[in-house]
């Protein structure tokens, strides 16, 4: 199965070769919680993202670790490229994830999916 979504404007496609996972994942730190997104997250192999325009912009903070993704055109949340942080925050230094935003996703409402709840306040 493929996943495919897209900002607001649609300057910034995505393609993910995969199943959507069986938990979005909501994040509680002073970032996410202003921002609110629902992610879905998969291996970088998997993700394939299409920008028009150069509308891909990054913000990062606080340790700098995870570069967030949002379309300089409509503002939309698009993926974040993270370490692969475990629930406790702790991390094997190598691997990497990309959590995407779910809200994008075509043909899917992230509102109504099961959400686990990641303690980001209180990690990062
Ligand atoms: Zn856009």
């Amino acid at each position: 199965m493929s996943i495919t979504g897209q900002c607001h404007c649609g300057k910034v496609h995505f393609q993910i070769e995969g199943d959507l996972p069986d938990q979005l994942t909501r994040c509680t730190c002073s970032f996410c919680s202003k921002r609110g997104v629902l992610l879905a997250y998969f291996h970088p192999d998997q993700f394939h993202s299409t920008v028009a325009d150069g509308s891909d912009s990054i913000y990062r903070w606080n340790t700098e670790m995870v570069a967030h993704h949002f379309c300089s055109t409509c503002g939309c949340a698009t993926f974040s490229d993270s370490p692969a942080f475990e629930l406790d925050g702790s991390w094997d230094k190598v691997t990497r994830r990309i959590g995407v935003n779910a809200r994008l996703f075509d043909d899917f409402d992230a509102a109504t999916a099961p959400v686990t709840v990641i303690d980001g306040k209180n990690l990062w």
